[in-house]
C-alpha cells in the first residue's frame, strides 16, 4: 500500500529514512511493514502488524547500505503474516521487491515459474515479480534488462520497486498506481506519495504509466519500458509538512 525507496551517500541513514518514510505513509492504512537494504547482501526485515512491531524487531540491529526499499502492506492476496509481508525475494536473495496493487495474472505466472523450479514462500501475487526477475538474471541479463523483461509480463495495476544485492541502484515502475521520485542534494528518493520524503526534498518527478526509473545516490534516469530514455519534467512541490 505504501512504498519508500532511498539511494544515498550515507549508508548509515538508510534505515532511518525508510522507517520515517513508512511512518509518514501510515495514513494510507496497512497490516504489515518491511524494509530491505542492499550492501553486498540483502538485509530483509518484515513483520505483520504495526510499524512499531518492525521497529522493535530492528532494535539493536545495524542495518546499513547505500540503497533500500520499504513497504506498508494492505493485503489483497494472502493474510497479513510475516511471510506475506513485503519485501519479497526470489530463491537466491539477489533481488528484493515491494509492490502496491494487484498483479492479475499471478496464477499463470506462478505455475510457469513453479514448473521452472521456483519455490514460493508466500501467498502473494507480488512474489511472482522477484522470481521473474531472477529468471532473467539467470539467463545473463543485467539488473536493468531483467527488471524491464519481468514487468512486461505483468498484468494488473501496480507500483513496483526492486533492489539488487550487489548494486546501488533502485529500479521502479508503475501502472495505474502512483509513484513519485524525489531529487535530493546527495540522495534520491522514491515513494507512493510525496509526504514520505518531503522532509528531504521538494524536487520531484511524477512517473508516468509504464515508465521505468533507475535511481542511484547521484542520478535518476527515466526510460520507457523498452529502455529508451525520456526527458522527465521536474516539479517543485508546494508542501507544508
Ligand atoms: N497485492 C499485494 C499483496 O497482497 C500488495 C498489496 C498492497 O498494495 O499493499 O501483498
Amino acid at each position: 500500500c505504501g512504498i519508500i525507496g532511498y539511494a544515498g551517500s550515507d549508508p548509515d541513514t538508510t534505515e532511518n529514512v525508510l522507517l520515517d518514510g513508512l511512518s509518514s505513509l501510515e495514513y494510507r492504512g496497512y497490516d504489515s511493514a518491511g524494509i530491505a537494504v542492499a550492501n553486498g547482501m540483502l538485509d530483509v526485515y518484515k513483520r505483520s502488524g504495526e510499524l512499531s512491531v518492525l521497529e522493535s524487531t530492528l532494535d539493536g540491529k545495524t542495518v546499513t547500505g547505500p540503497v533500500g526499499i520499504g513497504h506498508t502492506r494492505w493485503s489483497t492476496h494472502g493474510p497479513p503474516t510475516d511471510e506475506n509481508a513485503h519485501p519479497h525475494t526470489g530463491c537466491s536473495d539477489r533481488v528484493a521487491v515491494v509492490h502496491n496493487g494487484i498483479i492479475s495474472n499471478d496464477e499463470s505466472l506462478k505455475s510457469t515459474l513453479t514448473d521452472a523450479g521456483h519455490t514460493f514462500e508466500s501467498d502473494t501475487d507480488t512474489e511472482t515479480v522477484p522470481h521473474l526477475i531472477e529468471r532473467f538474471l539467470d539467463r545473463g541479463y543485467s539488473p536493468a534488462e531483467s527488471f524491464r523483461h519481468a514487468i512486461k509480463r505483468l498484468d494488473g495495476s501496480y507500483a513496483i520497486a526492486a533492489i539488487f544485492h550487489d548494486s546501488d541502484e533502485i529500479y521502479a515502475t508503475r501502472r495505474q498506481s502512483p509513484l513519485v521520485v524525489g531529487l535530493g542534494a546527495d540522495a534520491t528518493y522514491l515513494a507512493s506519495d510525496v509526504p514520505a520524503f518531503i522532509e528531504h526534498t521538494d524536487r520531484v518527478i511524477y512517473l508516468e504509466d509504464r515508465q521505468v526509473a533507475r535511481l542511484t545516490p547521484t542520478d535518476v534516469v527515466i526510460t520507457d519500458d523498452d529502455g529508451e530514455r525520456v526527458d522527465p519534467a521536474v516539479d517543485v512541490v508546494d508542501w507544508d509538512p
